[in-house]
This record gives C-alpha cells, sequence and structure tokens, in this order.
C-alpha cells in the first residue's frame, strides 16, 4: 500500500529522488563533507580520443566515466543528477542538524526531532521489534478469511505496510475535474514481476536467495528455522500468484487498460472472497458509489487466491510485508539483512551509505514541505524562478513553432495540438500554498511510530479528496528533489527548485550550456504531452481522441520507429553466465520521444535566442561553438556508470533509457547535431535513416 498518490505522472529519471537512495542503518562517524556547486559545462570530461560522429556519448563523457567510478554506497553515479542529490542533501543535512539541536520555529522542532528519532540508532536497536508489535497483534487476530479485509485496513489505519494492493484517490482519467477512488495492483516484494516469472537461470538464482533471505528475517524476527522456511514457502507462493495475474509495466502504460469504473457491487461480483465493503467503511474514505479499477484480471485472481489458500499463508504473507516494509527502521540485523539481499543482491550496491544520508531522506520523504520551507529560502532565490519562467516561454514558443512545421500533421490535428499546448500550464520552485503538518505526532525517540504517523497522514491527505474540486497548486515532489515531471491529468509541467540549480541551470554560464542543460528538461517534459501516453490526453487532462484517423496513423508510425531503434540498444552487455540483454523499446517509448522533442525543441529556442541577442551558433567559446557546446552540456548530464545488477533491473522497472542511450539514441535523429560536429552522412550518429515524432 502507498499511501501518496497522484495521478500516473511521468518523471525526468528514475530513482534520483533523495528520498529514494538508499543507505545504512549503522551509526558512521564519517562526517558528511561540504559538495561544492557542480560545474555545468566541463571541457575535462570529454574523450578527446572518440569521434563525436561515432559514439557521441564516449565523446563527450568517456574521461568522466573513466575517473569517476560507481561510489560504494551507489548503485548508479550520474554526473549531474547524483552529484546534485548529494550536494542538495548535505544542504538539507545542514537544516537538519541545526534544527535538531536548536529548533528556532516548531516547524523546525517537528522536522528536527524526526531527523534526530532516525539517527538515535541506539534506541532504535534498544526497542527492537516493539514497534511493530501492535501490527503483528492485528494480523494474529486472524482467524476467517473474511476477515482479511478488515486486518488490511486495520494496518493501513495503524500506518503499517500490508502488500495486497493500493487503493487512493485520483483524477478520473476521462473528466480530470473529479476525484475518485481507485483501485490497482500492487502485492509484490521483488522490484518486477517477471523476477517471479521468468524462467532464465538469473531468475531461478534471485528467487532462491529471496526464500533464503526471507528465511533469514522471520529467523531473526523469532521463528525457528521450520516456521521461517514455511513462511517463506507460503510467501512466495502468494507472491508468484499475484505477479502472474498483474500487468506487466509495458501494459499500464496504455491508460485504456488501467480504466475500468465499477460498482461496488460489480467489484463484489469480480472479487467476491474479498470483503469490500467492509474494507472501504474501516478505511474512513467516506462513501463512493463508483470507483476506477486499474488492473481487473489482478483482483478476480486475489480473490480466488483467497479461496484457494490456507488462513496460515496469510498471516505469513501480512507479516512478511509488515517485517519487509518497516525492516529499514528496524535494528541493525534487520536493517543489514534486507540492505544485502534489496541493495546488494538485486541493485549490486557495495557498501550502505552512512546515517546521515539515510535519516535527511527520510526526514524528506515524510516531511518534505516542512524542510523544503526552509531549504528553498537558503537555495532558491527569486531570480532563479524568473529565469526559469522565460526559459519556459521560450521553450514553448519553439514546441509551438515546431507543431505549425510538422510535415506529417494535418491542419486539424497541428490547431487541436497548440490548443492543448497553450493550457498547458507550469509550476516552479515549490508550492505557493505549504501543506499544514501540523497534526503528524513526531517524538525525538521513537522512530516507526514517526513514520507510521507520517504515512497515515499522507493517507488520509489523499483520502481528503474524494468526491473535492481538484487543487492545481498541488505538487507530486518536494522542493529539494533532483527531478521534474509532467501530469497529463493536470496538462502541467513541474520544476521543483532541487533541479533548477548548477549543472541544470547556472545563472553564470552561456545560453548554449542552459538550453542544454535545463532547456532540454524543459522541453522534454513539455513533450511528455504530446508523446505516446501524453497524446492521448486533451488540454484539459482527459482522455479524449483530439487526432484525425490520418494523424493518428502517420504519429503512430513514427513512433514504432522510436521503439524499434531503441529496442535495438544493448543496456546490459553480456557478463558471466547473463547474456547481453536489450532495452525494452515500447516500455521506455513515452520517455525517448520525449527526449528527442526536448532536443529538438530547446536547440531551435536557443538559435531564437542568440538571434535576438545578435549572436550566432557559431560562436566559440574555448574551442567549442555555441552549438557544440549545447549538444555536449546535454549529454554531459548523462554522463554515468551503474552496476550491472541495476542495469539489468533498470531493463525491467525504468521507463527511461540509460545515459548512453538518452544521448546517441536522441542525436541521430537530430540533423543539427551532424552539422555541428561535421559528420558525415552514414555515420553512426547520422545515419541514412533515422526517427522524428515532434
Ligand atoms: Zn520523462
Amino acid at each position: 500500500m502507498k499511501y501518496f498518490r497522484l495521478a500516473p505522472i511521468v518523471l525526468l529519471a528514475a530513482g534520483m529522488a533523495l528520498a529514494q537512495t538508499p543507505a545504512a542503518h549503522t551509526p558512521d562517524d564519517s562526517k558528511p563533507t561540504p559538495v561544492a556547486a557542480i560545474k555545468s559545462f566541463d571541457p575535462s570530461a570529454i574523450d578527446k580520443t572518440a569521434d563525436p560522429c561515432v559514439d557521441f556519448y564516449q565523446y563527450a563523457c568517456g574521461n568522466w566515466m573513466k575517473n569517476n567510478p560507481v561510489p560504494a554506497d551507489q548503485v548508479r553515479w550520474v554526473r549531474s543528477f547524483s552529484q546534485l542529490v548529494e550536494r542538495n542533501r548535505y544542504l538539507l543535512w545542514e537544516d537538519l542538524e541545526a534544527a535538531a539541536k536548536d529548533p528556532k520555529t516548531p516547524l523546525q522542532r517537528q522536522y528536527g526531532d524526526f531527523y534526530a528519532a532516525c539517527m538515535d540508532t541506539a534506541a532504535v536497536d534498544k526497542a527492537g521489534l516493539t514497534p511493530i508489535e501492535p501490527a503483528w497483534e492485528i494480523i494474529a487476530r486472524l482467524n476467517d478469511p473474511k476477515q482479511i479485509a478488515s486486518v488490511v485496513s486495520d494496518l493501513e489505519n495503524h500506518g503499517a505496510p500490508d502488500g495486497f494492493f493500493d487503493f487512493g484517490v485520483a483524477q478520473d482519467e476521462k473528466d480530470s475535474s473529479r476525484q475518485i477512488a481507485d483501485l490497482s495492483q500492487d502485492g509484490l516484494s521483488l522490484p518486477d514481476r517477471d523476477y517471479y516469472i521468468v524462467d532464465s537461470e538469473h531468475f531461478k538464482q534471485i528467487r532462491a536467495e529471496y526464500i533464503d533471505h526471507m528465511k533469514k528475517m522471520f529467523t531473526l524476527a523469532g521463528d525457528t528455522a521450520d516456521e521461517a522456511a514455511n513462511e517463506a514457502a507460503a510467501v512466495m507462493k502468494i507472491e508468484t500468484a499475484m505477479a502472474t495475474a498483474s500487468m506487466s509495466r509495458t501494459e499500464l502504460r496504455q491508460p485504456k487498460n488501467t480504466y475500468h469504473i465499477y460498482t461496488i457491487a460489480e467489484l463484489d461480483n469480480l472479487s467476491p472472497e474479498f470483503d469490500w465493503t467492509t474494507y472501504f467503511w474501516s478505511t474512513g474514505i467516506g462513501h463512493f458509489q463508483t470507483l476506477n479499477v486499474e488492473t481487473p484480471e489482478y483482483f478476480k485472481a486475489l480473490s480466488g487466491l483467497i479461496q484457494s489458500e490456507p488462513l496460515a499463508s496469510w498471516k505469513s504473507y501480512l507479516r512478511w510485508h509488515v517485517l519487509h516494509g518497516e525492516a529499514q527502521y528496524l535494528p541493525k540485523a534487520f536493517y543489514d539483512a534486507n540492505f544485502d539481499f534489496f541493495q546488494r543482491t538485486l541493485a549490486g550496491q557495495k557498501e550502505p551509505a552512512p546515517r546521515w544520508k539515510i535519516c535527511t531522506s527520510m526526514t524528506d520523504r515524510a516531511l518534505g514541505e516542512a524542510v523544503g520551507q526552509d531549504w528553498v529560502k537558503q537555495h532558491f532565490p527569486p531570480a532563479a524562478k524568473d529565469s526559469t519562467e522565460r526559459l519556459i516561454a521560450a521553450l514553448e514558443k519553439s514546441l509551438n513553432d515546431d507543431i505549425k512545421t510538422l510535415p506529417w500533421m494535418s491542419e486539424d490535428t497541428k490547431k487541436a495540438a497548440e490548443a492543448k499546448l497553450a493550457m498547458m500550464r507550469q509550476k516552479v520552485g515549490y508550492p505557493d500554498k505549504w501543506r499544514d503538518y501540523s497534526s503528524i505526532k513526531v517524538d525525538r525517540t521513537e522512530l516507526i511510530e514517526n513514520v507510521e504517523h507520517a504515512a497515515v497522514y499522507q493517507r488520509n491527505y489523499n483520502y481528503a479528496k474524494l468526491g473535492k474540486p481538484v487543487d492545481e497548486k498541488e505538487w507530486g515532489m518536494t522542493p529539494p528533489t533532483v527531478n521534474a515531471y509532467y501530469d497529463p491529468s493536470f496538462n502541467d509541467i513541474n520544476f521543483p527548485a532541487g533541479i533548477l540549480q548548477p549543472p541544470f541551470f547556472d545563472p553564470n554560464a552561456d545560453p548554449a550550456v542552459n538550453f542544454g542543460g535545463i532547456g532540454v528538461v524543459i522541453g522534454h517534459e513539455m513533450t511528455h504531452g504530446f508523446d505516446d501516453q501524453g497524446s492521448q490526453f486533451d488540454g484539459k487532462g482527459n482522455l479524449n481522441d483530439w487526432w484525425t484517423a490520418a494523424d493518428h496513423k502517420a504519429f503512430n508510425a513514427r513512433s514504432s520507429c522510436v521503439a524499434d531503434e531503441y529496442s535495438g540498444f544493448v543496456a546490459a552487455p553480456a557478463q558471466g553466465s547473463a547474456p547481453a540483454e536489450h532495452l525494452n523499446g515500447r516500455l521506455t517509448l513515452g520517455e525517448n520521444t520525449a527526449d528527442n522533442g526536448g532536443l529538438r525543441i530547446a536547440y531551435t529556442a536557443l538559435e531564437a535566442t542568440l538571434a535576438e541577442e545578435g549572436k550566432s551558433l557559431e560562436e566559440k567559446i574555448d574551442g567549442y561553438t555555441e552549438a557544440q557546446r549545447y549538444f555536449l552540456s546535454f549529454a554531459q548530464v548523462w554522463c554515468q556508470n551503474q552496476t550491472d545488477a541495476v542495469a539489468r533491473q533498470m531493463i525491467l522497472v525504468d521507463p527511461h533509457s540509460p545515459g548512453r542511450w538518452r544521448v546517441d539514441g536522441t542525436v541521430q535523429n537530430f540533423p543539427a547535431f551532424a552539422q555541428a560536429f561535421g559528420c558525415k552522412k552514414g555515420q553512426p550518429m547520422y545515419p541514412v535513416n533515422s526517427c522524428r515524432v515532434w
């Protein structure tokens, strides 16, 4: 169960939020060291022995990759994102540390205490499993399968994780002014359904290790070896059945696959063994008559499973989800076991990160709009907001001109596309109005209780939207986050203060560098409104076909060109017994379309901006023309190294391509790149056939 829910938003990059970086339980005496501002364009990153027309990514990033291996406490190290995440987190840590020692306001006392409770590992170790005992007592009371629904809602009312599914309030995709109840599959512990069902040596090995991990965790929690083995087998059987009934991530990307309005009576017919009426009533969400059941097959299968699996197995499943979901807040032995499997084995992370990092991220995740208020005062001056808004206006004009001149689109569809663009809204930096967290009880010595109180707050905040008008000013990211998103139901683009910093945006850099950095990011988010998913929504954020049949056909053919292109890229080379794996061009289609559109429209916006200033793309700084600096700045956002394990995981779960293909995949579709670097037609970065949607 996830308590914080928005419509399916599309991000700029995966795993980059401060909140998502994994870290350690172990107290660490390595004190945080200040992280300086990140350089925007960096000539020393370039590998001059590489030919930009053959492999531009290698040229732009080769030296950086050679000199910047993945740090031991990371799984992927990206020149722009990761370094800026580290800097923002360090700056946030300064605020948290000061607030924990000497709070000046009630808000600072609240987030300072939250942070302090996380840092107090002695208290965490001393508390042992006591903080999760209330959740386990709820599960122990289960003595009839009919009670599963009320046990699940009791756990959620308590702020405890339970697996099963995701339930919350979201905008109606066909009428974005309505906020309706929404139910979706979400009962697994491994990163994707493929981990349970793909028949390969690689996944068989992971499944065996997952079972060992569960046994270890249950044993640590006090089970005998036999009990632990039985519990692990029961969980594996249930999760495998859930995985088999789950929709793939690629299928989930298609809005029509996840839109099914049901009455509660119809849901009862579909999924009779789960007592939905009791569940909805007990959550306290309030009355409703219909809801969207995103994944009906999953709920049908869930009902069958409740019938076929013994009650003891369901108790094991629930106990596992509490234990697994709370592992990172439990004593060291649990934390370490969880790290060993989920981070070391599945993602290739060598060492846990120092405690201050996890506590800073955890506080941002729980109380983001409290810590963000003080953070933006220091790190996001009004001038940065003004400059970003000017850049957005330039990009918007550029996309509008691009639509007008598209060679493949009819006049009618162009008008509809322009209308949608004109209605696209933007949010920059941080919310106008901050959420009121005063009801979240925080105690300086109770980590798990604090986390659970925050989870219940987030859930109730979401539930309170049911039937209410949409709040267009609401944010789906905390201010220090290094990311951006487009929300198809809001039809808006969003840029938190955390990304409006060097190297993405540098007030001292030349225009080419900023357009190649934050300019492409803005263009990327705008293009999401017109990718294979976003293009199905209109300017009001409703699923509504505004295309002529002929334009649809042309759009689909052009999108398929992009999908096929990226499906040809190897994202994880052969390693040991593991074979080479290609990208999934359909899973990544929206992001790749946005990358291609973003690169093109930011370039034309740069051209127009330079022309206004009486400058040209041919002007040189430090030996590179403005056009070259633009492409280099873009590419250097994505310089990265990653572990083999995470590369393989990302192919399944990440809708974004890895850095190499975000760069090489896009420049080869854009002839202006070939022009800037003097490439000859037929060279890899200037192929005879290329793809273009926008
Ligand atoms: Zn994106």
